[in-house]
């Protein structure tokens, strides 16, 4: 078969993702012909490989690609244009080389989760929602959150530098919004949504949790953790025992990356099809 329509993720590492699988079954599943998706690991060292690798698409006459930890905001020089999205939040997840060449940085990130949350029937517009960490993923949550409209919003972060950065410039651009950063014990009890955007729960360390043991979740409150692998966290299984609802980030994983195929074919993504991928990819990996 020919393939002559490439897309592919570049990070550093990329041989666990989850995404060749969910882009590769979505092809096959709508019979587009000549795509694929394809992982491509990219070092952080020398920081020109980053910039080689992403003119390196353009040259090799790739549609696009994923970006994924630790080049999202890396990528962000080097494109020609960038969507209001991955302005606001100042990272690209997703990159569109159009038919003359440019290169298109976006973010799906942001409406991943928020896609995710309405499959889940959850409205943020009246909520309050802690969101634990900082880094690239937690300012495409807060945006998703903003944007549909959420108006209180508190941010804990173990740099509590970076949680002032990230809010900082949401402030000015939705200023009827409430964005705290000093979480009270009141904040962290009284949240109808609590967000895990950071690494904590991940591979070395699994054991852990982003939350004092010490603080009970109600069973109306809702937790939401990022992560994927494992399935279930330890915070998530934390929030399970309390009968907290508790939804891990493979629908997130899902939902962007279904926005990245339609930025790429112009088609509607075969989302369950992708689900199932990445459910059956995630089966065979290890917990990392
Ligand atoms: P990142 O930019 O590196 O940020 C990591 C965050 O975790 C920072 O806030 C960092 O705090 C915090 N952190 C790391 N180790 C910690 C520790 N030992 N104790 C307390 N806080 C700690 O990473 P990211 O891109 O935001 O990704 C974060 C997680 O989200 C990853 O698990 C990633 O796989 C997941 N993710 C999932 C999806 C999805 O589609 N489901 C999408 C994107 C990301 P400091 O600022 O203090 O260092």
């Amino acid at each position: 078969m020919k393939f002559d329509k490439l897309v592919g993720i570049i990070g550093w590492p990329v041989s666990h993702s989850l995404s060749p699988a969910m882009h590769n079954r979505a092809f096959l599943s709508l019979g587009l012909e000549g795509w694929c998706y394809v992982a491509m690991p990219v070092a952080s060292e020398p920081i020109s490989r980053v910039k080689d690798a992403v003119f390196g698409l353009r040259a090799l006459q790739y549609r696009g690609a994923n970006v994924t930890v630790p080049h999202k905001e890396t990528v962000v020089p080097y494109m020609d244009r960038l969507s209001k999205t991955a302005r606001a939040i100042g990272a690209v997840n997703t990159i569109v080389i159009d038919q003359q060449g440019q290169l298109v940085g976006h973010n799906t990130d942001a409406l991943g989760f928020t896609n995710d949350l309405h499959d889940h029937q959850i409205d943020v517009k009246n909520m309050h929602v802690l969101v634990l960490g900082a880094g690239g993923s937690a300012k495409a949550v807060v945006y998703g959150l903003l944007s549909q409209g959420c108006k209180n919003i508190s941010v804990e972060n173990r740099t509590k530098s970076k949680a002032r950065d990230l809010v900082q410039p949401f402030r000015h651009q939705f200023k009827d919004a409430k964005l705290n950063i000093d979480v009270s014990i009141d904040d962290k009890k009284q949240a109808h949504l609590v967000v895990n955007t950071t690494s904590l729960g991940m591979s070395d360390t699994r054991e852990q949790m982003p939350w004092d043991q010490n603080l009970v979740f109600k069973s109306e409150q809702i937790v939401y953790d990022l992560i994927y692998n494992p399935p279930t966290t330890t915070f998530l299984a934390f929030a399970k025992k309390n009968k907290a609802k508790a939804i891990n980030g493979l629908g997130m994983l899902v939902h962007q990356g279904a926005l990245s195929f339609t930025l790429w074919t112009g088609q509607n993504a075969p989302i369950a099809a992708m689900k199932s991928a990445a459910e059956e990819a995630l089966l065979q990996r290890d917990f990392f």
